[in-house]
Order: C-alpha cells, then structure tokens, then sequence
C-alpha cells in the first residue's frame, strides 16, 4: 500500500540516506533503531507531514488512504472527556453528532474503556490515556495506523494488556501498522516484520519477516521468541556499539 523509493530525508545533516522499504495492505511492521536514527521520520513522511528531500514515497492505491498517528504522549484535550476526545478527528470532518457518537462508544468498547465515556483525561491512568489516544486515531477508520513509541512511559504490565488489546484490534479490524519503538521483544511479538535502522543518517540494515504460524499458543514465554528476540537485539546492539 506504500513505498519508499531512494528515500532521502536531509535537515541540517543527513538524517535517512536511501530509504527503500515496501508496506503491503494489511502488515504489521515494527521499526527499531538507535535514537537519532530517523524512525519517528519514517512516519512523517509515511504520514505526508513532511516530504523526502530525495526519492519517492508513493501509495499503491486509488485514493490516499486514511492515517491515524498516535504518538507517546497521549495528547488529549484536557477540558473534553473520553468520548468527546475521541469524537474529535469526526467532528473536525463535519460528521453529525449522532452518527459521530455511535462511532466513538464503538471503539470505546474495542479499546476496553466501556464506563469511562465521561471521564476527563486527569481522572485516567496512563494506560487509560493511552486507550483513549488509539481510539482517537482509529475513530476514522484509518487505513494505516502510525504508532510512535505510544506504549514507552506505561508501567510493564500496562503496556502488555495495551499490546495485548492492539494485537486483537489490529487482527480484526485487519489495517496497516508501522510501529517504532525500543523494545525489541515489543516489536518481535507484535510485528509480522520487523525493519531495522543503522545509527544516523538511518539506512535499512535489517527487514526481516518474522513467521509465527507454527508457534506456541503460549508465544509469549516460548523459547522461538526467546530466539528471535536474541537475533534481532544482536543487530541492534551492533549497531549501537559501532
Ligand atoms: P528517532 O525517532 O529515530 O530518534 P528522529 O527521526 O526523531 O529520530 O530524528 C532523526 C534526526 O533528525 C535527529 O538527529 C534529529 O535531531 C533530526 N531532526 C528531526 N527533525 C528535525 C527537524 N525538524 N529539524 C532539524 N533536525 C531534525
Ligand atoms: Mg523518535
């Protein structure tokens, strides 16, 4: 559904050199790297905000599809409670009020914040932010779901019941995620592939396909994860100490 060609992204500095990467409709990809290594300007350009300085970045599809970008800090309106944060992205389109409401109680229910419609941001968790943010940016029914380390200030067990819910929502509602983080178990459990970034200017050092048909029902402590998180740490840490 996307492609980077030759994709150059220069600032001051060089920040990505070379860019090619192929998103298919319906993948789960994960991005790592170093900081500094232009992950969270992959999504920019994936999201049009911003535009290559070199190359290409095109969508294989009839329209432009719809993008919902979450980012780690959960950005809501303090003043609006759950459900009038998550109508917003609808409201700022024009769509009316009862269609927009039966819309966001919707994906209230699927991101697990039934009973807290009326709540106001300072009353929730951080995981509970965090819900609200997801169903914000999924409230459109996006195609392509940009996620930039939304689940790195939530507590361990937080973040795995977070990770737990997207997996499930993701394999439902079957769009196209591209999800940086730092966690490299994060991005193999959740990702059918997982990108891998050189330190800056950022290249393309490792696209892998992580196949998990045949794993355990228990995947999570199983000894296939326990191996390709291995792997995929060793690159990193490569990368890191170079
Ligand atoms: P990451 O998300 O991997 O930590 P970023 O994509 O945020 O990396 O940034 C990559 C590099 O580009 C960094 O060195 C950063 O300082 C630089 N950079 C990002 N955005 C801008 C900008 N708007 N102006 C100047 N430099 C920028
Ligand atoms: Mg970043």
């Amino acid at each position: 559904m996307l492609k980077f060609t030759n994709v150059f992204k220069n600032y001051d500095k060089s920040v990505l050199a070379d860019i090619n990467m192929e998103v298919e409709e319906g993948e789960f990809i994960s991005i790592l790297g170093p900081s500094g290594s232009g992950k969270s300007t992959i999504l920019r350009l994936a999201s049009k905000l911003i535009k290559p300085s070199r190359g290409k970045i095109s969508y294989q599809r009839n329209k432009p599809p719809s993008i919902g970008f979450v980012f780690q800090d959960a950005t809501l309106m303090p003043w609006r409670n759950v459900l009038d944060n998550i109508i917003l992205p609808l409201e700022l389109k024009g769509v009316r009020r009862n269609i927009s409401t039966k819309k966001a109680a919707e994906w209230i229910m699927k991101v697990g914040l039934e009973g807290k419609e009326n709540s106001f941001p300072g009353e929730l968790s951080g995981g509970q932010k965090m819900r609200v943010s997801l169903a914000r940016s999924m409230v459109t029914d996006c195609d392509l779901l940009l996620l930039d380390e939304p689940f790195a200030a939530l507590d361990e067990i937080t973040r795995r019941k977070l990770e737990e819910d997207l997996l499930k929502i993701w394999k439902r509602e079957k769009f196209t995620i591209l999800l940086v983080t730092h966690s490299v178990s994060e991005a193999v459990y959740l990702s059918e592939r997982v990108i891998v970034l050189s330190m800056g200017p950022g290249k393309i050092i490792s696209d892998k396909k992580i196949f998990k048909e045949n794993f355990d029902q228990d995947f999570r402590n199983s000894q296939q994860l326990f191996d390709l998180n291995k792997t995929v740490y060793n690159l990193l840490a490569r990368e890191e100490n170079s």
